[in-house]
């Protein structure tokens, strides 16, 4: 008997908000992609072994993990 097991990256854009880069310091689009990791057993994804959030800035593509505190700031 044997397990086919395997890591699973997915990537879901959670909303776009104009603000600051960090980066170029434009005041330029920036996407929130929230990136999970998750264990899969014969394809089929089952636990989620790591969350990441990501700021992605669309003028300069400087990418950034944030916090959930950061994601909220950003989302109102
Ligand atoms: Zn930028």
């Amino acid at each position: 008997m044997f397990f086919l097991f395997g890591l699973t990256t997915r990537e879901h854009l959670q909303f776009t908000r104009s603000a600051n880069c960090r980066y170029c310091g434009q005041h330029a689009p920036q996407q929130v992609i929230q990136r999970r990791t998750k264990l899969s057993v014969f394809f089929i994804p089952l636990i989620t072994l790591k969350k990441t959030r990501l700021q992605v800035c669309t003028n300069c593509g400087g990418t950034s993990s944030i916090s959930g505190s950061e994601q909220r700031a950003l989302a109102y």
